[in-house]
């Protein structure tokens, strides 16, 4: 028997997050001050696992995003963005240092946080006078920063089938009242929610198709962790389990069908922003909070064998969302342009600092964005996939961090560097003709090649490799036997 959607039905639950968050809010609105008049507030809002496409902000055919078309009125809409990773732990990496996975270090999820010698958005902030604050689904963030350059720390509980939306209401309530709190120090505000991250079992599907009928194995599954007991190590551990959710095979309406489901997923993250949002505009601090919107990777839906994300770098995956709202009384105010430059999610900590008037940290590779000539220049820019399919993805030679597909991208040639025992591939895409990636040019362009792998050797050359033929990091061997995985 078809089992019918993963979700509750229960409508007074179902909208019992508008009230918690509205309550949360009533209690506060009054309360706020605004900021001093030359600074700036900074809240980051970034959303797991959205793919830029199925936004309708971008021109997706359902309203997924109605509270992110209206935020884009007001905003610089990047429509090239790029992150550097189709992973959590890499991609939020970077967003917080403005450096690629190779600098920063974490190449894995779970991996062992950022060193400290790596200044952060939130050290930034911090040292620059402002009040800072993580509110996040989970706590990966507090994990790999080690809480470093936050005055606050806000973990909520993933949203699941049987609460879906309330632990997130509560931390947007929670984080509106810490907005609004009396002070006189401007905020930074990072804001990590669930967005479309599997299983796609918290919005409301029949908002986009029915659900009758339809095969819903595609939402069951725990990627091994019920198997192992434990939440850690899964990825070195349990590769069938990955192998069974990422890569089964979908017929092409249980395909459609996921799909419905990750757009309802899409549309609750929205709604949910979007009041959030609304009841900022109707407050005093609005008028002096610079809002960034983007997520740490995309999603796929079979289009190249293979579901989620992690295993390569295809712009399913790779293309984010990147959104910068400046208050209209801010210098750099342009809202409504759509800017087509590709750019990367390594450029967000230059951009924020560059917002808010704070000098840039030394050595960063990325850009603000706010400046159009540097948006218009040609560069390079670098992505690579997560390292933990050995065994599953038959386009992974070696383990760990040399078995790692690399990016490189300048404009729409998009270089792909496949590491194999029989010898290196290198494919190239012109993603502006060929979207889906479905015809390797590089024969037909070796001058291109020649001039992405010359960029791309420096990344190789540069990149500490600093694992064993297991895929690990000395330091990583240490933490995995005191978590007991390793003996
Ligand atoms: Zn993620
Ligand atoms: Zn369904």
């Amino acid at each position: 028997m078809v089992p019918r959607c993963l979700r509750l039905s229960n409508g007074p639950q179902r909208r019992s997050w508008r009230l918690l968050l509205a309550l949360g809010m009533l209690l506060t609105a009054s309360c706020g001050e605004p900021a001093k008049e030359q600074e700036w507030n900074v809240l980051v809002i970034v959303p797991d696992t959205i793919r830029a496409d199925h936004l309708s902000l971008y021109g997706y055919e359902r309203e997924t995003t109605p509270a992110l078309e209206r935020l884009g009125t007001e905003s610089l809409v990047f429509e090239r963005a790029s992150t550097v990773a189709p992973r959590t732990w890499q991609s939020f990496s970077s967003i917080l240092t403005g450096v690629t996975p190779p600098v920063h270090g974490v190449r894995h999820i779970f991996d062992n946080p950022i060193p400290k010698s790596i200044a952060t958005l939130a050290t930034a902030f911090s040292q620059a006078g402002y009040r800072t604050g993580v509110f996040e689904v989970g706590n990966f963030i507090r994990q790999m920063t080690r809480g470093r350059g936050f005055d606050e720390i806000v973990g909520a509980a993933k949203p699941s089938a049987a609460e879906p939306e309330n632990a997130e209401a509560r931390l947007l309530g929670r984080l509106f009242d810490w907005m609004q709190r009396p002070g006189d120090k401007p905020f930074l505000a990072f804001v990590s929610l669930s967005g479309g991250h599997w299983p796609y079992n918290t919005g409301e599907p029949e908002r986009f198709g029915s659900c009758d009928a339809e095969d819903h194995s595609f939402n069951r599954g725990s990627y091994g962790i019920e198997l192992l007991g434990v939440g850690k190590g899964i990825e070195l551990r349990n590769a069938d389990a990955f192998k069974n959710l990422i890569w089964q095979p979908h017929d092409e309406r249980t395909r459609e069908h996921v799909i419905v489901h990750y757009d309802a997923e899409l549309r609750l993250a929205d709604d949910m922003i979007g009041f959030l949002l609304e009841r900022m505009r109707q407050s005093s601090i609005w008028g002096r909070t610079i809002v960034l919107f983007t997520s740490d990777h995309g999603e796929s839906f079979g289009e190249h064998g293979y579901l989620q994300h992690g295993p390569r770098i295809d712009e399913p995956t790779m293309h984010v969302p990147l959104l910068v709202r400046l208050p209209q009384t801010h210098p750099s105010w342009r809202g409504g342009k759509r800017v087509d430059s590709p750019v990367s999610v390594i450029d967000i900590l230059p951009t924020l600092l560059d917002a808010a008037g704070i000098e840039n940290l030394d050595g960063l590779p990325g850009r603000s964005l706010l400046d159009t000539a540097e948006r218009a220049s040609s560069r390079f820019l670098y992505g690579e996939t997560g390292r933990s399919f050995d065994g599953v993805d038959p386009e992974r030679h070696y383990p760990g961090v040399r078995g790692k597909q690399r990016m490189i991208r300048e404009g729409d040639w998009k270089l792909v560097y496949v590491p194999r025992p029989q010898g290196d591939e290198y494919r190239l895409f012109d993603i502006g003709d060929d979207p889906g990636e479905l015809r390797d040019v590089a024969d037909a362009q070796p001058d291109v090649v020649k001039r992405l792998r010359a960029e791309l050797e420096h990344v190789l050359a540069a990149d500490p490799m600093d694992e064993d033929a297991e895929g690990l990091s000395p330091a990583q061997k240490v933490r995995l036997r005191k978590l007991g995985y390793l003996q």
